[in-house]
């Protein structure tokens, strides 16, 4: 079963989970470990580069939904 790691965007916790790739691709929402608020983002590879305010600077194609090949 895959590794993923995900930041929780409610308490800035950074963890990893076991997810099963069907799960995933039902749209499973993750919960935080820390503070059970399902306010996470998955983090891609070393992406990891939240500008505190901005936000808006996924403009290389890594958004949400990433092309294939986009994140390595
Ligand atoms: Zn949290």
């Amino acid at each position: 079963m895959p590794i993923y790691e995900y930041f929780c965007q409610s308490c800035e916790n950074k963890f990893e989970i076991k997810i099963s790739i069907s799960e995933k691709e039902k749209g499973l929402k993750v919960k935080c470990p820390g503070c059970s608020s399902n306010k996470t983002v998955q983090i891609l590879g070393n992406f990891f580069t939240f500008s505190k305010g901005g936000g808006s600077d996924i403009s290389n194609g890594c958004g949400p939904n990433p092309t294939p090949g986009c994140c390595g």
